[in-house]
C-alpha cells in the first residue's frame, strides 16, 4: 500500500514555519525538512509563542508528525579559526533550541570542513565541538543528524568512517545519527547504482555504523558522477543514480520506516515533488 509510505520533500517556511506544513501536505507529503530559520544568515527572529502554536496546529491538521529540520550552511564545527567555529557552536546550538520548541527530534547537518588544517585535526574538531553541544543541551529530546557528505573541497563526512570517528568519540553517542543522502554518497564514491553495489555499500555501512543510525534519508539523484566529490542535485531517474538505488531503498524492509526526502530543485507550484514522489510511490512495490 502506497499509505504508509514515509516519504516528502523539503518545504519551504516562507511566510511562517507553519506554513511548510500545507505545502507539503498540497504535494502529498508524509513526511517535511525544513530550515527552521533562513539557511544563509547567521540571525533569526525569536520563534514567538503564537509560531509554535501555529505549528503544532498544522501538523495536527495535517497529520505530518514526522518533520526533520537542517541546519544553516554557514555552520561549520570544524573551521580552524576560533571565531568562526565559536560563531557556529552558538549558531548550532540556538538550532537545536529552535528544534526543541517546535517539537522536531532530528537536526541533520553536514559535519563541516577543515578548510585546510587536515582531515585529522578537522574530525577532532568536529568531535569536540559535540561534547560540547550536546552536555549543553543534555535531556533535549533533539538528535543530531551527521549527512554523509560529497566531499567536495575540504568537507567531511565523505568517508563513513568519518562518521564513525565522530559517534565513538562523542560522550553522548545515542544522540548522534545519520542523514544518508543518495547523491553524496555516489559522488564520494560509493557505486550505489546497481544491485551489487548497493549491497556492498550498505554492508560496509552496516559494518563500520550500523544500519540502525540512518535515521534520514536524502533521496537526490546526481548530476555528476561517482567519485566525482561533486554535490549537484537531480531529479530522480534523469541523472547518474538513475532509478535503481530509489527502487533499492523503497523495497529495502530494513528502511521502512525511515523518512524518505527529496531535496531536487523545484518552481513555485511544486509540480516537480509531485513527479518525483509519484516516481517513489511507482516503484515501491
Ligand atoms: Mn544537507
Ligand atoms: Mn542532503
Ligand atoms: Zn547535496
Amino acid at each position: 500500500m502506497d499509505d504508509d509510505l514515509l516519504i516528502g520533500a523539503h518545504m519551504s517556511i516562507s511566510g511562517g514555519v507553519e506554513k511548510s506544513l500545507i505545502r507539503g501536505e498540497s504535494v502529498g507529503c508524509k513526511t517535511i525538512q525544513i530550515f527552521t530559520k533562513s539557511s544563509n544568515q547567521w540571525k533569526a527572529k525569536n520563534l514567538l509563542k503564537e509560531d509554535i502554536e501555529r505549528f503544532h496546529n498544522n501538523k495536527q491538521k495535517t497529520g505530518i508528525t514526522n518533520i526533520v529540520a537542517h541546519d544553516s550552511y554557514l555552520i561549520n564545527l570544524a573551521s580552524p579559526k576560533d571565531d568562526l567555529r565559536q560563531k557556529s557552536f552558538e549558531a548550532f546550538v540556538i538550532e537545536m533550541e529552535r528544534c526543541r520548541d517546535l517539537g522536531i527530534k532530528s537536526l541533520v547537518m553536514h559535519p563541516g570542513s577543515h578548510t585546510g588544517a587536515g582531515e585529522d585535526n578537522g574530525l577532532k574538531t568536529i568531535t569536540d565541538q559535540f561534547n560540547s553541544i550536546l552536555n549543553l543541551t543534555k535531556g533535549w529530546d533533539v538528535n543530531v543528524l551527521l549527512e554523509t557528505t560529497a566531499g567536495q573541497g575540504t568537507n567531511l563526512g565523505y568517508k563513513f568512517e568519518h562518521l564513525a570517528y565522530i559517534i565513538d568519540n562523542v560522550d553522548q553517542k545515542d544522540r548522534l545519527k545519520i542523514c544518508f543522502d543518495t547523491c553524496h554518497v555516489f559522488a564520494a564514491g560509493y557505486d550505489i547504482s546497481n544491485e551489487e553495489g548497493y549491497n556492498k555499500t550498505m554492508d560496509h555501512f552496516e559494518k563500520i555504523l550500523g544500519l540502525d543510525k540512518i535515521s534520514v534519508f536524502h533521496l537526490n539523484d546526481s548530476k555528476k558522477g561517482l567519485g566525482s566529490r561533486v554535490d549537484r542535485h537531480e531529479h530522480l531517474g534523469n541523472g547518474e543514480l538513475g532509478e535503481n538505488p530509489f527502487r533499492f531503498i523503497m523495497n529495502d524492509a530494513r528502511f521502512h520506516q525511515v523518512p524518505k526526502i527529496l531535496e531536487t530543485p523545484k518552481g513555485k507550484e511544486m509540480e516537480e515533488d509531485k513527479v518525483n514522489l509519484a516516481l517513489l510511490r511507482s516503484l515501491a512495490k
